[in-house]
């Protein structure tokens, strides 16, 4: 190693699932990196073909609220203590690197800490599954905005948001939602949303395991009520969901398969590496 080298973290993140939609920026660092630190939503066909052969690949991966996740703390500590050893760290996530992301505790920590740092923007999922499903978010006389939301437990939207929630021509994207969709469809109806407006539900998009699930709120119980979704799951509320039927051009698959590994399979091989 370049012993000149000021260790620096790069905030990174490598799209949805396709490795095609990284970014040239985010695949340049990690031909470079000494340390990737990655997340559970970044596929091995990524790391096996960009992360160059001589850098450390640690699994810090972290499912809200499931046990066995990798502690932001540690996360934190590792991006810091291998950067001042003066380690090019790229920190890997996910979609796009501040996308309901840790990422203000890890600016945080390395503003803190005066770790120099760069941001490398991505593709976020909500785009990634709009793409992969054929569902132009903003389509003319459609929508006018699309809105990022998570409801991933039930305090996190309040009681008067889901009425200006129902009411908007905004695309609603929800992410970490999939286990709480019976109930962001009861209040949602509860407070009075058109009963032909649109779910779509992407499971696993722009991955080969990808299925697209359309229903409308009249259907709402039919198709969609008690279901369980492959994670990830992202959600689509509005008029563009039933777009995908005239252009769905990805194949659906219905293999049940898992694209990404499970969290259990990594958080172990971030533990040696600490040290208190
Ligand atoms: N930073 C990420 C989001 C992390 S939160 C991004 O910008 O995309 C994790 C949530 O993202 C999942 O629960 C799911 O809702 C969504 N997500 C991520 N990848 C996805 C994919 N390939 N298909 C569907 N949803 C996905």
């Amino acid at each position: 190693m370049n012993n000149n080298f000021i260790g620096k973290v790069i905030l990174a993140a490598a799209g949805p699932g396709d490795p095609d939609l990284i970014t040239v920026k985010a695949v340049r660092w990690l031909e470079q990196a000494h340390v990737v630190l990655v997340d559970r939503l970044v596929s091995e066909a990524i790391l096996h073909r960009y992360v160059n052969s001589r850098a450390e690949i640690i699994h810090v991966g972290k499912q809200s609220g499931r046990s066995g996740s990798t502690p932001q703390p540690t996360i934190n500590r590792l991006m810091i203590e291998h950067a001042r050893a003066g380690r090019l760290v790229v920190r890997l996530k996910g979609g796009d690197a501040s996308v309901f992301s840790n990422i203000f505790d890890e600016l945080s920590a390395l503003v803190n800490n005066r770790i120099p740092y760069e941001i490398v923007p991505g593709v976020t999922a909500a785009l990634g599954a709009a793409a992969y499903a054929g569902i132009p978010l903003t389509a003319r006389e459609y929508a006018s905005g699309i809105r990022l939301l998570t409801f991933y437990k039930s305090d996190v939207i309040q009681d008067k948001y889901w009425e200006e929630l129902a009411q908007t021509d905004d695309t609603l994207v929800f992410y970490m939602s999939g286990e709480m969709l019976d109930q962001a469809a009861a209040l949602l109806l509860g407070k009075g949303i058109s009963q032909d407006k649109g779910i779509a539900v992407i499971e696993q998009a722009s991955t080969p395991m990808q299925q697209v699930t359309i229903s409308s709120f009249a259907e709402y119980d039919r198709k969609l009520k008690g279901r369980t979704f492959q994670s990830p799951a992202l959600v689509i509320v509005g008029k563009v969901a039933f777009l995908h039927e005239r252009f769905r051009w990805f194949k659906n698959s219905n293999s049940g398969e898992l694209y990404f590994k499970p969290i259990h399979a990594f958080v172990l091989s971030a533990e040696p590496s600490v040290s208190e």
